[in-house]
């Protein structure tokens, strides 16, 4: 399978000034899964050389337009313009259904073309067209943010979302042999409901994935990620990278970074 960055920003401040790219993440195996297209997901599959039309299924961790900003655009190209009713959209209970003051994230209109909605919950599996699908808590300012572990044949590849640290987060992600690890801000300049360096760390000491991947920065990461992940890695002996704007995984026998 491979994993496909069409954005490592996050957070208000660099999404608004477009600092990097917001588009998500494309999970290319058996099926073609978006995972979190936040603002320019359709602009940057295109500037990826990726047709929008071949996706199968969207999947939102949680209702913030940085995440989910381009989940409509989509559903139209899941559904071929909305001609025909097909693929999944998954989602955090707010992005599905909408809780209180936030989400849902799709029109009824956009949702009424989509074969199957289905809501994430911690602690459950869901199926997205045949692969296993697991939700973990996170500690987010959407209290229905969900964490992920895709189960791909090729191993797991997790998705730890925005979340702050707290005592056992690292449980649900024991088994991934990729972590994709949502890391706002650099060292130890914490801000609530969000990861630091430091928090990395101290996960990345109780887990061992093959490879760590720090991905969605605010603007105090711009320009300095790099040096964070190779401080994670020397800290933790785990090998990291900071995720690049149309970076590539390929997860086969090895994980190859491109
Ligand atoms: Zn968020």
């Amino acid at each position: 399978m491979e994993i496909i960055f069409l954005g490592t920003g996050g957070g208000r401040w660099t999404t608004l000034m477009q600092r990097l790219r917001t588009g998500g993440i494309r999970l290319h195996g058996e099926s073609r899964i978006h995972l979190d297209p936040g603002p320019g997901a359709i602009v940057n599959i295109a500037h990826a050389g990726i047709s929008a039309l071949r996706t199968d299924a969207v999947v939102v961790s949680h209702s913030h337009p940085d995440h989910y900003n381009d989940a409509e655009i989509l559903v139209e190209a899941m559904t071929r313009g909305m001609r025909t009713t097909r693929g999944t959209f998954t989602g955090s209970k707010s992005a599905v259904e909408g809780v209180e003051d936030i989400g849902p994230v799709l029109s009824r209109y956009h949702a009424s073309r989509v074969k199957e909605l289905q809501v994430l919950e911690p602690g459950k599996r869901v199926s997205i067209n045949g692969l296993a699908v697991e939700a973990a808590q996170t500690r987010h300012s959407d209290p229905t943010n969900v964490g992920l572990n895709f189960l791909y044949e090729e191993g797991v590849v997790g998705y730890i979302s925005d979340t702050e640290y707290f005592p056992g987060i690292e449980e649900a992600y024991a088994e991934a042999r990729v972590l994709i690890i949502n890391v706002i801000r650099p060292s130890n300049r914490r801000i609530p409901w969000h990861l630091c360096t430091e928090d990395v760390i101290k996960i990345l000491h109780e887990v061992k994935p093959e490879l760590a991947v720090m991905n969605h920065f605010g603007m105090a990461m711009i320009g300095i990620a790099d040096r964070e992940a190779r401080r994670v890695e020397r800290e933790t002996g785990v090998a990291t990278v900071a995720a690049k704007d149309f970076m590539r995984i390929a997860v086969g026998d090895e994980i190859e970074v491109r």
